[in-house]
C-alpha cells in the first residue's frame, strides 16, 4: 500500500514568525484530528526547519526542505547539504521542483546527484516530474515526463526507489489557478506506476507514493483525491494557510484509497 502523503511546499513565503505561526496551527489541528491514513508534510524555506521541528515534535508532522545541494560538504556558497538537513531533523527533500527546472536550470544530471544525497543522508526525496503547456498541447505530455523519469532515475536501484515519492505536477497548472482535470491527473499518474512496472517491478510500482500537484485546493481535492492512481498531493498556494492546508489533510483523510 503506497503512503498517503499531504505535502505542502510554501516556496519562498512567510517570514519566520508568521511560518512558525503557520506550523503552529497546523500542528494544533493535528493534535485534536490525529491523521490515521495520511502523513503530513511541510515543506518550508530552509530558514524555519529546525525551529519548526522542535514546534511539531509530538505531531506527525514531518518537515521538508524545497531543494538541496547535489555535493557533500565544502565550498558551496549559499548551499545547503542533505546532511544539514538530516541535522536539523528535516525528513524530506522536494527535487527537481519546475521551478527549479526554470529558474536554476536544474537538469536531470544534477537531480541524479541530489537524490543520490538524499539517500545518503536518510532523506525521503520527493521527485517532482510534468510536462510544460505547449508539450500537452502537442501531445507529448507522457514522452516528457518518461524523459525526466528516465534522467533522473538513471541507473538507481530499486532498493533505492522503494525510498522515493513521485509528484506529478503538470507545469501549467502550479500556481495559476487551472488545475488538471481528474481524468488527466489519472491518466498520468497510471503511466507513471505502468512505467514503474516496466523499469523496475508491479511490487515497486503497487507500493509508490504518487502525489498529484498543481492548484490543488479544498475546492477541487474531493476529485483529485479519490483517483486510484493518487496518493495525495503536493500544494502550493493552499499551503500558506492553516484553514486551508488543514483542510486539504482532512479531505486526505476521507478521500485516499
Ligand atoms: C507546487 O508548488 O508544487 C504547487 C503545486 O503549487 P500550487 O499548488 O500553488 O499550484
Amino acid at each position: 500500500m503506497p503512503r498517503k502523503i499531504i505535502a505542502g511546499n510554501w516556496k519562498m513565503n512567510h517570514d519566520l514568525p508568521t511560518g512558525l505561526q503557520l506550523i503552529e496551527a497546523v500542528a494544533d489541528y493535528l493534535r485534536e484530528n490525529v491523521p490515521q491514513k495520511v502523513e503530513v508534510v511541510m515543506a518550508t524555506p530552509y530558514l524555519h526547519l529546525a525551529e519548526g521541528r522542535k514546534i511539531a515534535q509530538d505531531t506527525p508532522i514531518s518537515l521538508a526542505a524545497q531543494d538541496c545541494s547535489a555535493h557533500e560538504e565544502g565550498a558551496y556558497t549559499g548551499e545547503v547539504s542533505t546532511g544539514m538537513l538530516a541535522s536539523a531533523g528535516t525528513e524530506l527533500v522536494i527535487v527537481g521542483h519546475s521551478e527549479r527546472r526554470q529558474y536554476h536550470a536544474e537538469n536531470d544530471a544534477l537531480l541524479r546527484q541530489k537524490l543520490e544525497r538524499c539517500w545518503e543522508k536518510g532523506l525521503l526525496p520527493i521527485l517532482c516530474v510534468g510536462e510544460r503547456e505547449e508539450d500537452r498541447d502537442a501531445g507529448r505530455q507522457k514522452a516528457v515526463v518518461r524523459k525526466q523519469l528516465e534522467g533522473a532515475l538513471e541507473g538507481c536501484s530499486e532498493h533505492q526507489l522503494e525510498n522515493l515519492v513521485i509528484a506529478y505536477e503538470p507545469v501549467w497548472a502550479i500556481g495559476t489557478g487551472r488545475t488538471a482535470t481528474p481524468e488527466e491527473a489519472q491518466e498520468m499518474h497510471h503511466f507513471i506506476r505502468q512505467y514503474l512496472i516496466e523499469a523496475y517491478s508491479a511490487t515497486l510500482a503497487d507500493e509508490a507514493s504518487l502525489l498529484y500537484g498543481g492548484s490543488l485546493k479544498p475546492a477541487n481535492a474531493h476529485e483529485l483525491l479519490r483517483q486510484p492512481d493518487i496518493d495525495g498531493g503536493l500544494i502550493g498556494g493552499a499551503s500558506l494557510k492553516a484553514a486551508d492546508f488543514c483542510a486539504l489533510i482532512k479531505a486526505g483523510e476521507e478521500l485516499l484509497r
